[in-house]
This record gives C-alpha cells, sequence and structure tokens, in this order.
C-alpha cells in the first residue's frame, strides 16, 4: 500500500502541469496507435482506441460520436493506409477547430504493396501494416514523443522518458527476432492467410510466400496459389506455416494436410480481442509470442 502512494505522488508531480490544465487527450485509431501512444502518455493524460477490440480494422466506418471524440481530443494518431481512407474527409470537416494529427506512415519508409496488380493511374498503393517491424515500431514511439511534447511542453520530459522505456522494450524484441534469423536454419516464412509482414520479413531479410496479398478481403486463393504453396512447403521441407490473429485457418488447415507443417500464428497486432484486450496485452507481449512463432519456422 505504502508503495503504491509513493509510486504515485511520484506521477502526480511528474505531471504536474498537465493535471492544472486539464490531462491531455490522445484519440488513436487502431491498437498499435493505441498502444504507442498509451505507453508515452503515461499517466498524463487520456489515451482512446476508436476501433474496438474484436472489430474488423479493414472495413471501420467512424459513428458521429467518434467524429466528435476525435474533434475533442488534443491528438489525433492515425496509420493512414487504406483502412484509414475515411480520416481525409473527417478532418476536412472540422472548420477551424480540427485537432492536432500524427500521420503515423509520415514517421516511417512506406513501401509498396506487393502481390497485386494496381492500374496505372491508381498511383502506387503502401502497405500500412508499418509497425510489424520493431524498427518502424521505434520511429513510431518517438514520433509520438516528440508530437506529444510539442502540444503539451511542460511534460517533455516526462514523454521522452516514457518513449526511451518503451524503445528500450522493442530494441529487445527486434534483437531477438535478429538473433532468430541469425541462428534459424532457414530464411523463409509461408503464410497460408492474409499477409500484414511485409515490413516484417523486409526488416529481417526473410523470404516469404502468402497465400493473399497484405490485407486484402478475399477468402479463397486461386487453385494455382494453393498448389504452388504446397509445394514450396513440401520442396523445402518448411516445418511451420502461419496464419494471423482472427482467421478462419481454412487456407492453412488444407496446406497442413497435404504437406504435414505445424500450423502457428504470427500476430500482426493491428487489432486485439476483447480478451487480449482485458489480459493487458501490448505491442511488445504480443511480438515476444511472435519471437517464438518465428523460432520454430526457422528450425
Ligand atoms: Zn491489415
Amino acid at each position: 500500500m505504502k508503495k503504491l502512494f509513493v509510486f504515485s505522488v511520484i506521477l502526480l508531480l511528474l505531471c504536474g502541469a498537465a493535471a492544472a490544465e486539464g490531462v491531455i487527450s490522445v484519440t488513436a485509431t487502431d491498437f498499435p496507435c493505441y498502444d504507442f501512444a498509451r505507453q508515452v502518455v503515461g499517466d498524463c493524460g487520456e489515451v482512446t482506441m476508436l476501433i474496438h477490440p474484436g472489430a474488423e480494422v479493414h472495413f471501420y466506418d467512424p459513428s458521429p460520436s467518434d467524429i466528435l471524440m476525435i474533434g475533442q481530443s488534443d491528438l489525433f494518431v492515425y496509420i493512414g493506409g487504406e483502412s484509414d481512407a475515411w480520416v481525409d474527409s473527417i478532418l476536412s470537416g472540422y472548420d477551424g477547430d480540427s485537432p492536432e494529427t500524427l500521420r503515423m506512415m509520415d514517421a516511417v519508409d512506406a513501401v509498396e504493396e506487393e502481390g497485386h496488380e494496381h492500374a496505372e493511374a491508381e498511383g502506387p498503393e503502401y502497405d500500412e501494416h508499418i509497425w510489424t517491424s520493431p524498427k518502424n515500431a521505434r520511429r513510431m514511439v518517438l514520433a509520438l514523443a516528440d508530437r506529444l511534447s510539442g502540444i503539451d511542453p511542460e511534460n517533455a520530459e516526462v514523454y521522452q522518458a516514457n518513449a526511451d522505456a518503451y524503445i528500450a522494450q522493442i530494441d529487445e524484441i527486434d534483437a531477438a527476432f535478429e538473433a532468430v534469423v541469425r541462428d534459424g536454419a532457414r530464411r523463409e516464412v509461408v503464410f497460408a492467410d492474409r499477409f500484414p509482414f511485409l515490413y516484417f520479413v523486409r526488416a529481417y531479410g526473410l523470404d516469404y510466400a502468402a497465400a493473399f496479398a497484405s490485407c486484402t478481403a478475399e477468402t479463397e486463393p486461386t487453385p494455382q496459389t494453393m498448389m504452388a504453396l504446397i509445394q514450396r512447403v513440401n520442396d523445402d521441407h518448411i516445418p511451420v506455416i502461419y496464419t494471423i490473429e482472427m482467421s478462419s485457418q481454412a487456407v492453412a488447415q488444407t496446406i497442413a494436410e497435404e504437406t504435414g507443417a505445424r500450423i502457428l500464428t504470427m500476430h500482426s497486432v493491428q487489432s486485439v480481442t476483447q480478451d487480449e484486450f482485458d489480459a493487458g496485452e501490448t505491442y511488445v507481449t504480443l511480438m515476444w509470442k511472435n519471437v517464438e512463432a518465428l523460432r520454430e519456422g526457422l528450425r
């Protein structure tokens, strides 16, 4: 009890200015934005996740109360990819009274989606799953610390310290992935599922094959794709095929039956279930599970 009391007094001192002026409020779209924001904000304010646990991120549409909440926050944080196509029109609708915004794709080097054709006129489509590389996650956390420090300079040191603490944990994950790849017997992964891991495989120099490009809404791969995946697993004696979170696993089960490969989950961290949310899962805790899943797959 005593320990807890001392701890809260220290936090009150650290965030004194924010408490006096009303705590800072941040609205974040999806789980990565939310998790990074709550880590950096700490006890200096409130962070709200717009897209609720278990909800489908890719087809989200803001409700009138969501739009109101975004408008009333001190900072609105979003990824800025395909799933956030609604953001620009919402922001242009707050005439003169729009919140500060942080578009996370501006904080990293976005790369073009792979594996499907685009009409020339559409221009390049950038893959939105930037956080799947811990190296990008680090830059996203830094961007948050910078922006929050600008909005609430009195607490800049707190935001920077919180960011440094979380980045230290992210760097540990990054080092663990590097070690798993270095010690692995192979350098390729097969996703019998959607593939939100483009930034991840690029960060660690992994080769990949996937049933679907990025997070397409398709659910049935072509027979040619199925054949190619099965052949690759057999030819390369791949021990593990991956599915992502909240997957039907239908494609993976077919490939597993044909090849004898085990099915493991790689969590994209794009959204969490209510159970995961209630259990206090974070980007870091979920990525540690991915470290173990990758270790099994590269044997
Ligand atoms: Zn996705």
